[in-house]
């Protein structure tokens, strides 16, 4: 166990755009933060997406900490986040021009690039890939740290390997309170959901991970974007491991079995239903993640909206907190209603399916074929 440093910086909200700096302060927190980053240690800290946890990109012994606190197999390789665009020459090699017009379209922003990597860049924080994984936030307090702690971080999300990635700093605590050596608490975080990744050393650039920027976004600077297949599909499905390490891990997910429910709304509330009456007289506590639309009708121990199905913003902001309330109050089961697949909501529903390990049940094909309902377990 060490001792966690924590310190709060509010002024910098969620609306970076009116910011008008740090206090002083604040501004003596953040040195602080890039002293410990420095020499080798761990920092948490707010971007725009979720808290990251931070250490010196450059040095191998900070991703070996890295790996260590989060208990994350050393495999996966670590964004390495960058605040300003001069310094992505320093660890990338051969750019090409598509990356360039990303970083101009995207970058302060919740987009990651993978490119060839530098030799500045040790194996330890690449996963022992050539590639590396590169984004510039627009939190400022992020870009703070990021300059403080010497302009390269390594910063995955701020939770236990596998559990929903944290959207408050009180999250952090829980998985990382005395295994590392600072948090910065900045409020509720806007976006809630990790950074859109895209690979630029194939052609066509390649979605690895759905996010904020949208692939209709990123075709627009681009042209013809592909996409992962494996984004919402399980491997056993395609038949392919995702290309980006990380998402062949089971993630985000809850302590209670999860299951997301596809189908019209009023048949998805009926099975839900259906399954919680069962599971409650099996003596499970029984949780539902609905839409604002829905929530009235359901049966179950702990119903929670996930916000309005207009509102994707706000579903993907809350989403990650919906799931750690359920682990705190002792859901052993718990149903999801689903999103559609485009725009923001392919971010969404690619976190619940991982969440869910792939378990759904999809009531459409059901209908349809009769009782195929191979995925009930
Ligand atoms: P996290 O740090 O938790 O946001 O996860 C980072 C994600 O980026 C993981 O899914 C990694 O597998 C992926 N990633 C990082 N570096 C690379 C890379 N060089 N090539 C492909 N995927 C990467
Ligand atoms: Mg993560």
């Amino acid at each position: 166990m060490r001792q966690t440093e924590w310190i709060a910086i509010a002024s910098a909200g969620n609306d970076f755009k009116n910011f008008a700096g740090f206090t002083e302060r604040e501004q003596d927190g953040l040195h602080r933060a890039g002293e410990i980053l420095r020499e080798g240690g761990l920092v948490a800290f707010p971007t725009e997406t979720v808290y990251g946890l931070g250490g010196d990109a450059l040095n191998p012994d900070s991703s070996r900490r890295i790996y260590a606190a989060k208990g994350r197999p050393s495999d996966n390789p670590l964004i390495v986040h960058i605040a300003d665009r001069g310094d992505l020459s320093c660890i990338a090699s051969g750019i090409p021009e598509e990356a360039e017009k990303l970083a101009e379209a995207f970058w302060p922003g919740p987009l990651t690039m993978i490119l060839h990597k530098s030799d500045a860049v040790p194996p330890e924080t690449t996963g022992g890939l050539d590639t590396v994984a590169v984004r510039m936030p627009s939190h400022p307090v992020a870009l703070a740290v990021i300059r403080e702690g010497g302009g390269f971080v390594a910063a995955p999300s701020a939770n236990t390997s596998g559990k929903p990635s944290p959207t408050l700093a009180s999250h952090v605590a829980e998985d990382m309170g005395g295994r590392i050596d600072m948090i910065i608490d900045g409020g509720a975080l806007g976006i809630g959901l990790e950074s859109t990744i895209v690979d630029l050393t194939v052609s066509p650039p390649r979605i690895l991970r759905p996010g904020y920027i949208t692939r209709e976004m990123l075709e627009q600077v681009l042209g013809h974007v592909e996409v992962d297949v494996t984004i919402l599909q399980s491997q056993a499905e395609c038949g392919q491991a995702p290309k980006a390490p990380g998402m062949k891990y089971r993630h985000y997910a809850p302590a209670g079995e999860l299951t997301v429910v596809c189908g019209e709304p009023e048949t998805v509330v009926e099975y839900i239903n259906c399954r919680a009456d069962e599971d409650q007289r099996a003596g499970h506590r029984v949780g539902v993640i609905g839409t604002e639309e829905m929530l009235g009708r359901y049966r179950a121990d702990l119903i929670k909206s996930v916000g309005s199905r207009a509102d994707k913003k706000a579903i993907a902001a809350g989403l990650y907190a919906i799931l750690r309330e359920f682990d705190r109050e002792g859901a052993t089961k718990i149903y999801s209603e689903a999103f559609s697949g485009d725009g923001l909501g392919q971010a969404i529903m690619n976190r619940l399916l991982k969440a869910a390990g792939h378990r759904v049940i999809d009531l459409r094909a059901l209908q349809e074929g009769g009782e195929n309902d191979s995925n009930r377990k």
